[in-house]
């Protein structure tokens, strides 16, 4: 199963309603954390999502409001009396950031930090990819995409009966070695399964500025969490942040299935700020989600679906 958590929806400061940037990707197990702003594993507590799984920390930039919690989260993993190694990943500085946090303090990590710094690369795990890519923010600063990897197609019943293949440890073998001797013919795995399955594709973009990296990195996503700081050019500014519209256009290009809007700034109310991204996104025909704090995405029979973690408890 494959959920996104979102920790923190807002930007710049934590208000009341909502903290700041944290995604959380559970997946077999494991918590892929993406962004700690402050306040972070607060958040973690409340969701009941142990910083113990997490392994791989993603830091998009170093603006306080996605990092600020890293102290934290390393030091309560450290109080838990954690022994696995922690591996955070971020743009150029992160070595010299992390190395500030870890010698601030009477606190020594009792397990290995290992410190990742990324340009455009593609980092393979056993189930999964993370690809980081650059983006627009004025300061060093990447997106992610996190890509788990297809899956081969189903056995298809007639196939097996036309080769005389029945259910049990042959079509484990089938599967393992891709091809197998039986009957005196050579029988491959793509004979006998469906087309393969695409592995779930998830883009985030952390702060960034309308831009084509995001395009190309999200093509085909089945969900864009998206920089959608102001509902206007004019609240924007100079600023190097994406209004809700610009969000929706690179969504629409990309071809993506869902638009989820990060880090609204804090001078909207949830529906002020809903109401003018329902309008835009319909405009642009793009499905989409504005997270509160808490909500969650869960991906089943290739669709996602929406609940809150504190559903009944506002
Ligand atoms: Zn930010
Ligand atoms: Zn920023």
């Amino acid at each position: 199963m494959l959920e996104v958590v979102f920790l923190g929806t807002g930007g710049i400061m934590p208000t009341r309603e909502r903290n700041v940037p944290a995604v959380a990707i559970r997946y077999k197990g494991e918590i892929l954390l993406f962004d700690v702003g402050e306040g972070t594993i607060r958040q973690m507590n409340t969701a009941k999502l142990s910083p113990m799984k997490v392994d791989r920390i993603f830091i998009t930039h170093f603006h306080g409001d996605h990092y600020l919690g890293l102290a934290a989260l390393i030091q309560t993993m450290n109080l838990w009396n954690r022994e696995k190694p922690l591996h955070i990943y971020g743009p150029k500085y992160t070595f010299e950031f992390v190395q500030h946090f870890l010698n601030s303090g009477f606190f020594r990590p009792g397990f290995d930090i290992h410190v990742h710094e990324l340009g455009e690369t593609r980092l393979k795990f056993k189930d999964y990819e993370v690809w980081s890519f650059k983006v627009e923010h004025g300061i060093p600063a990447l997106g992610y995409v996190f890509k788990e990897k297809d899956r081969r197609g189903k056995f298809l019943p007639e196939k097996l009966r036309e080769y005389g293949l029945k259910p049990g440890p042959i079509l484990g073998k089938l599967e393992r070695e891709g091809k197998i001797e039986w009957n005196g013919r050579t029988i491959r795995l793509e004979d006998v399964t469906g087309p393969r399955r695409r592995g779930v594709k998830i883009a985030y973009t952390g702060d960034t500025e309308p831009c084509e990296r995001v395009r190309l990195f999200s093509e085909r996503a089945d969900l864009l969490i998206h920089d959608a700081t102001y509902l206007s050019g004019e609240d924007r500014g100079e600023s190097y942040h994406s209004t809700v519209e610009e969000a929706c256009e690179v969504a629409k290009k990309a071809r993506v299935k869902l638009l989820a809007l990060l880090h609204r700034a804090f001078r909207y109310s949830y529906e002020e700020y809903l109401s003018g991204a329902s309008r835009a996104c319909r405009e642009f025909g793009v499905d989409f989600v504005v997270p509160r704090d808490f909500d969650v995405l869960t991906y089943r029979s290739g669709a996602w679906h929406k609940s809150n973690l504190l559903e009944g408890e506002r």
